[in-house]
């Protein structure tokens, strides 16, 4: 006999009315697994925009990439906001990467490189989650598109210097 759930079969379980990932209230009936390595299958709630978006999307079950997934759109989100309120100036060498990172194929080794070169600064600061992220998910994922909107952004400012 097996002791691990059966998980084709309806079963009654409570769900937290909050988002695994955002805290955002839960969309209702939207729900993924995740595996422990130790411990029986939780299942948790998401919010649809983040079931939607994560890069396990259409998995029954929480991706590798998903839980850092939302940390780096949170962070880039934050960043474009930043950006488009003044609050946050970058430095003209971090546009200049910016540009450099649009126009590139962004995979694992890619990011990594580019990081070794990247300009001290606050998009800096998340190559190292993008890195990750690529690691488990392709680079023209469209669960990308957040920090691909700010690295536009930052370009199109880039090229608006000239
Ligand atoms: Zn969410």
């Amino acid at each position: 006999m097996s002791l691990s759930p059966d998980f084709s079969r309806p079963q009654l379980v409570a769900v937290p009315s909050v988002c695994h990932l955002c805290g955002a209230p839960a969309t209702a009936g939207v729900t993924t697994v995740l595996h422990p390595s130790g411990g029986p299958p939780r299942h948790l709630a998401l919010c649809m925009p983040c079931d939607s978006g994560r890069p396990g999307r259409g998995r029954t079950d929480l991706g590798p990439a998903d839980d850092l997934w939302w940390v780096l759109t949170r962070d880039a989100e934050a960043l474009r906001g930043a950006f488009a309120s003044g609050e946050w100036v970058p430095y003209p060498s971090e546009l200049a990467f910016a540009e450099a990172l649009a126009l590139a194929a962004w995979s694992e080794d890619a990011i990594r490189a580019a990081q070794r070169a990247a300009p001290r600064g606050r998009l800096a600061l998340l190559l190292d989650n993008l890195a990750l992220v690529l690691r488990f998910t392709p680079g023209h994922d469209p669960a990308f598109t957040p920090v691909r909107r700010l690295v536009d952004v930052l370009a199109n400012a880039a090229r608006d210097d000239w």
